[in-house]
């Protein structure tokens, strides 16, 4: 089922995964997934990188995810290395395989500084394209509650997603750890006349080192507090202090009346678990 169709029903829940590289990786991936059925999950993501190498196992991933699941799973497409033929040619094999949501992504420079040079510059550009295919995929696409950190300026940033995200089905965010940014974004994005849903993308910060990396990759503001007590804490204290950190902010995007909450899991299920069951999810 499309994801817009979900969302136009209830709530959605959903996780982020991304694809591992090894038998063990795997393994650990099919445990968290496993332990998350136990909730009423609406849909899964797996994540591809910008690299091409990466484009074939997060398409596998997927297509074995599809037939063994109850619920949704969407597929992460980058413009990087991709013609137009290839995204057509991708978009078949997510037909046949019962795909029915993809997230429309420019991606991120890949870690091995491959080229990310393809037919296409803007994630908007292929939302036109995945629209042209004969199926009739939910397209979804990324929303940077604070601002994209190549944006010239904050308005024209709200401006390209505005115009990305109404020709899209739904957005899902960037990590942020203050609401307000979120509030915010949604409010820009209705004085632009886009009332899309926009999923909040939340992070449990399990890991402060890599979350670290990849809140300066993205221009995320870290909340320095928090991050104090988690280096300070010990592994087992380290879980609690993520669910609650993570409660709060979820409490505050649920009063608020987001239409759904997304979890970043990093291929793990016990944060998140936590989590949904604090919140009654
Ligand atoms: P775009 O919408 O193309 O925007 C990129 C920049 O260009 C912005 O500054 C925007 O304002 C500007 N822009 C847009 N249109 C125009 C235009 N017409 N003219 C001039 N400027 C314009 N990355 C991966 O590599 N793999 C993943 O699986 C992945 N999953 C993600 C999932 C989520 C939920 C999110 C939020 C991000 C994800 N990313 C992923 C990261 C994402 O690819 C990067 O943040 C990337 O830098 C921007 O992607 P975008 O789709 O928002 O780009």
């Amino acid at each position: 089922m499309a994801i817009s169709e979900l969302l136009a029903r209830q709530r959605t829940l959903s996780f982020e995964f991304f694809p591992p590289k090894t038998p063990w990786g795997q393994k650990q991936l099919n445990q968290a997934i496993a332990e998350l059925s136990q909730l009423d999950v609406s849909f899964v993501s797996v994540t591809t990188g910008a690299g091409g190498s990466s484009h074939e196992p997060t398409k596998q991933q997927v297509l074995d995810l599809v037939p063994n699941h109850s619920f949704e799973v969407m597929a992460h497409v980058t413009c990087a290395q991709h013609s137009r033929s290839q995204i057509a040619s991708l978009m078949d094999d997510y037909e046949a395989g019962g795909v029915e949501n993809i997230l429309a992504l420019a991606g991120d420079p890949p870690q091995d500084g491959s080229s990310m040079a393809g037919e296409f510059s803007f994630a908007s550009e292929l939302v036109e394209e995945i629209r042209r295919h004969p199926h009739s995929f939910a397209v979804g696409v990324a929303a940077h509650p604070e601002v994209h950190p190549s944006s010239a300026s904050r308005e024209l940033d709200r401006r390209f997603l505005a115009q990305k995200l109404s020709a899209a089905d739904f957005a899902i965010t960037q990590f942020f750890f203050d609401a307000s940014y979120y509030f915010r974004l949604v409010e820009e994005l209705a004085a632009l006349g886009c009332g899309k849903p926009v999923i909040p993308g939340v992070m449990p910060v399990t890991s402060p080192g890599r979350v670290k990396h990849f809140a300066d990759m993205n221009g995320t503001e870290i909340d320095s507090i928090l991050w104090e007590r988690l280096e300070q804490a010990d592994a087992g204290d380290k879980m609690s202090i993520a669910v609650e950190a993570a409660h709060k902010l979820c409490a505050e995007l649920l009063q608020f009346g987001a239409p759904g909450l997304h979890f970043y899991t990093m291929n793990q299920s016990e944060a998140s678990l936590r989590l949904c069951r604090a919140l009654g999810l």
